[in-house]
């Protein structure tokens, strides 16, 4: 669908004077330059900086001096600075801003990216000075941080093939250039199928079943799109989530769930199915290249689990327990549907529908009778309450700050002395250009090596706005989503460390999802929705008994939610595992949901030729059982809360923050957690928070020994 032309070069002089180069000025420090940048200047001001990195490095790697700590790590984490802020701007307008413009020169800049990255770990000089420091880190570490810097930059280099021989060298670098090529390709086709698939609805009866606060949205993302008077089902989670669990047209449902799961897959110039096979090889090469056996034993080497087969047993522990339950939704929905005369088998189309219909049988509730009571700016001001309680933070609105976009709003983060910790910017609303899903990003980690650096996190999601001039209502999903990524801001905003290398959210990959899977629970708590889930109406408390039917519904449908994520969890690892040539995506993900006895009725949270986390970037590459593994550790770590006063208890929040939260990457994972918990993670917290019935032995640990 998008024939677009490359990028055309600017003039050598605009480097010059390219504002985006400059540090950044203003309050708090200095605040991105949101307001001045133009696409055109991302390019150029990319180049410079790229330039200056390198030339940086070559010097830290020249230099006649014996390596030191100084002048060689820390040297180095002065030397991007320029880049990190260019690429910072670059990575919020590549995701939150991608129009044609920008796609394109996505394509252009992440193989060069990657190439910058490659030239400077294969920099031999510079290895041997930060390998002569890590060996001898008892003298040339002056403190446990340096240490710890030392021995991850080191890591770092060694993953990425710093020891490696030229020819292989080369070789790596070849590979990295062409995976930065094919992420960004897979992240674009997923897009161009999420805009091009959207189920237009044009009369009344397509409307059936659609509680008032979807048909308002519908109607406005039609509206946005031209076609006013009509109702727009986007192919995206928050539009087609609810569409499938309210809609009473079971042909529609049919078609909105083949759009979305089929994002990728069409067949057609976009299908990714080609990008994964070609992904999955050069992974695999290039970890044996490397020493590894396999992709994911390269992957989880760097991580708390510290090897697949760690990751695949818990996963392999919960399952079980997780399909029994799909089995026990799976007969009360068909019961309902027996009972109503459909005449049908429950389809994977039918499992929110049904699902939603014993929810309110069972519980008596459903999602439109609490939607009302989900607005966005209070529970937005209900998890900035929570966090005054549990940390003493407080929020309000900074001046001066420059955003990106009109939808954006900043938060300035202080103490309860009213001392600035750093700043919150909140991207709430979907739009055209976006990128799915939601996310947080540090725009500036934490740092104190050249003083107090302030961080500035960024949070953003794709939730539908509702009609001009009305209330934005959210899900109970969706709500979820926004305590999620505000759990990933408070990390960035807690960090207390030295070096940006090891600040805040550059943690292991597996510890990285506990801070923000931890913060979703406080929104059950009855102390926060007594007073900011509000009816927006009425301005009436959500009722006590609705807290307590949500409460009792906690475990409801877990099956569905844990099968739905474990699938993909365990197709992502064992994809890993796999020998690298002629992978067939589709074939390979059929026979390994066989294997694994998935049930016909749910499909993978994310199916192979759209799982962005993994095939879009390596973010989640062989690594998205870290989702499961952080939230044995949420599970865990919130019963540390529960076993003393309660979610509020000052005593562990601050344990918890001293320990876990501000320490980044300064301490082994496995430690912290220790320090905080007084022993290590433990499994079963997780099964009696789902509900299930709790595994056997071998599976009481969340790293068996
Ligand atoms: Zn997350």
């Amino acid at each position: 669908m998008l024939m677009l032309v490359a990028a055309v070069a600017m003039p050598a002089v605009l480097g010059a004077t390219n504002p985006l180069l400059a540090p950044w000025s203003g309050p708090y420090g200095g605040v991105p330059p949101f307001d001045k940048v133009k696409v055109e200047l991302i390019k150029p001001a990319l180049e410079a900086a790229m330039a200056e990195k390198l030339a940086a490095v070559d010097r830290i790697a020249n230099d006649p001096a014996p390596p030191t700590f100084d002048n060689t790590l820390a040297a180095l984490e002065r030397s991007g600075r320029t880049f990190d802020r260019v690429g910072r701007i670059y990575g919020v307008w590549t995701s939150e801003l991608a129009t044609p413009d920008v796609r394109a020169l996505a394509r252009e800049m992440e193989p060069r990216l990657a190439s910058l990255d490659d030239r400077i770990v294969q920099n031999g000089k510079l290895f041997a000075r930060i390998a002569a420091i890590y060996e001898g880190r008892a003298e040339s570490c002056k403190t446990p941080e340096q240490a710890r810097l030392a021995w991850r930059i080191y890591t770092w280099f060694v993953r990425a093939g710093a020891r490696l021989d030229p020819a292989a060298k080369k070789r790596v670098g070849e590979i990295n250039e062409r995976l930065a090529t094919l992420g960004t390709s897979f992240g674009q086709n997923v897009l161009a199928d999420e805009d091009g698939y959207v189920l237009v609805l044009k009369e009344e009866r397509d409307l059936a079943g659609l509680p008032l606060s979807f048909r308002s949205e519908a109607a406005a993302s039609a509206a946005a799109r031209g076609l006013t008077g009509k109702w727009a089902v986007l192919n995206i989670r928050g539009s087609v989530g609810p569409f499938l669990t309210f809609s009473d047209r079971r042909d529609l449902r049919e078609t909105a769930w083949r759009n979305f799961v089929s994002r990728g897959d069409h067949g057609d110039e976009r299908d990714n199915k080609k990008i994964v096979a070609e992904t999955i090889a050069l992974r695999a090469e290039r970890s044996r290249l490397l020493g590894h056996e396999t992709y994911a034993q390269w992957r989880v080497a760097d991580s708390m689990a510290g090897t697949p087969e760690r990751a695949m047993a818990l996963m392999e522990a919960v399952w079980p327990a997780a399909v029994g339950r799909v089995r026990e939704e799976v007969a009360a929905m068909q019961a309902v549907a027996d009972a109503e005369g459909a005449g049908i088998a429950i389809a994977p189309w039918d499992y929110r529908y049904y699902a939603e219909k014993v929810r309110k049988a069972r519980y008596d509730l459903d999602e439109g009778q609490v939607k009302p009571y989900l607005q966005f700016d209070r529970l937005r001001d209900g998890m900035f309450w929570v966090t005054g309680q549990l940390y003493g933070f407080r929020f309000k609105p900074a001046r001066g700050v420059p955003v990106y976009h009109p939808d954006v709003h900043v938060w300035e983060v202080s103490d309860g002395a009213g001392k600035a910790l750093g700043l919150l910017f909140i991207d709430p609303w979907a739009r055209p250009g976006k990128r799915s899903g939601a996310r947080a990003v540090a725009l500036r980690p934490q740092e104190t090596m050249d003083g107090g650096v302030l961080p500035l996190v960024a949070i953003s999601t794709n939730f539908v706005r509702g009609r001009t001039g009305g209330p934005n209502l959210m899900s109970w999903d969706g709500a979820r989503a926004l305590f999620h990524e505000f759990g990933h801001a408070l990390h960035g905003l807690s960090s207390r460390v030295t070096y940006p290398s090891l600040s805040g959210l550059g943690v292991a990959d597996d510890l990285v999802e506990l801070p923000s899977q931890i913060m979703e629970r406080w929104l059950w708590t009855p102390e926060l929705l007594d007073r900011f889930a509000r009816h927006y109406g009425t301005g009436d408390p959500i009722p006590r008994d609705l807290v307590e039917k949500i409460d009792r519904t906690s475990t409801f449908n877990q099956g569905f939610a844990t099968v739905e994520q474990l699938s993909s969890a365990l197709v992502d690892m064992k994809a890993h595992v796999a020998e690298g040539p002629r992978f067939d995506a589709a074939e390979f993900e059929r026979t390994t949901l066989a294997g694994l006895g998935m049930p016909r009725e749910i499909v993978m949270r994310h199916r192979m030729p759209h799982f962005t986390h993994v095939f879009g970037s390596e973010a989640y590459a062989a690594s998205y059982y870290s989702y499961i593994w952080s939230d044995v550790l949420a599970a865990d770590a919130f019963e540390a809360f529960t076993e003393e006063k309660g979610p509020y208890d000052k005593a562990v929040a601050r344990r918890f923050q001293e320990r876990v939260l501000s320490v980044g990457n300064t301490v082994d994972p496995a430690e912290a957690y220790r320090a905080f918990r007084g022993r290590d993670p433990a499994i079963g917290a997780l099964m009696r928070r789902r509900g299930f019935a709790e595994a056997g032995p071998g599976a009481g640990k969340a790293r068996p020994d």
